[in-house]
């Protein structure tokens, strides 16, 4: 039996921690055993970077090496987390995975998206969720949800930002079963009753297929 991959994206501020705690809640309250993880991130190795990624200003990271960093850590999620719980037939919830690197480093850094895909298929070894729950809203409404210090990526301001909301827009688009377009700017628990009715689908279809 193998179990189910969900993970959450958007740009920073969509609420994505605040869902996927709820959804978290809602799976285990249905019987699924859940692991969460965060990408970058959920191993030592991957926690390591992902503190050179996002906190460290005074390390210059080009766009290509930044992109290669995540599929370092991301590989070693796959590893170590995600590929023995989905054999062991767990419910993964990831905050983040590859598509963010396709929208942050492909669509708003300048990196080939082709190869940020290609070398994403690599690092994975083609492990990837079966839905991507893509919290949408405009940028400047998420960054005043943040009332934290902003991290390296969140820094880079506006314009980078709606290139990378673009991006992501753009891949939901291509890939309309896998990828679902959330609108984030309403009340959490609207979201939250959404967001189950599409895992709800996604969960029958695979009992269907296993018969
Ligand atoms: P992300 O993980 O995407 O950065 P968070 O879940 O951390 O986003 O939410 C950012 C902030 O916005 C938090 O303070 C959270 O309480 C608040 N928030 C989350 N969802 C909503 C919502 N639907 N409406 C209003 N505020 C929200």
């Amino acid at each position: 039996m193998t179990g189910l991959f969900f993970s959450f994206d958007g740009i920073d501020g969509v609420g994505k921690s605040t869902q996927m705690e709820l959804f978290c809640e809602w799976l285990r309250d249905r019987g699924h055993d859940v692991v969460q993880c965060r990408d970058p991130g959920g191993t030592p190795l991957g926690e390591t970077l992902r503190e050179l990624i996002l906190h460290r200003q005074d390390t210059p990271i080009s766009p290509m090496a930044e992109m290669l960093l995540y599929m370092a850590s991301r590989a070693q999620l796959v590893n170590d987390v995600i590929q023995p719980s989905l054999q062991a037939g767990k419910t993964i919830v990831s905050d983040r995975f590859l598509v963010s690197n396709v929208a942050y480093q492909g669509h708003a850094g300048g990196v080939r998206v082709t190869d940020v895909w290609a070398v994403g298929a690599v690092a994975t070894e083609d492990i990837r969720p079966d839905l991507t729950l893509m919290l949408d809203m405009p940028v400047e409404q998420a960054s005043s949800r943040l009332n934290r210090d902003l991290d390296r990526i969140e820094a880079r301001g506006a314009e980078f930002l709606n290139r990378v909301r673009d991006g992501f827009l753009h891949e939901a688009d291509r890939s309309p079963d896998r990828i679902a377009v959330i609108d984030a700017a309403r009340d959490i628990d609207t979201i939250q009753t959404e967001i189950q009715g599409l895992a709800s689908r996604v969960i029958e279809a695979k009992g269907l297929a296993e018969g």
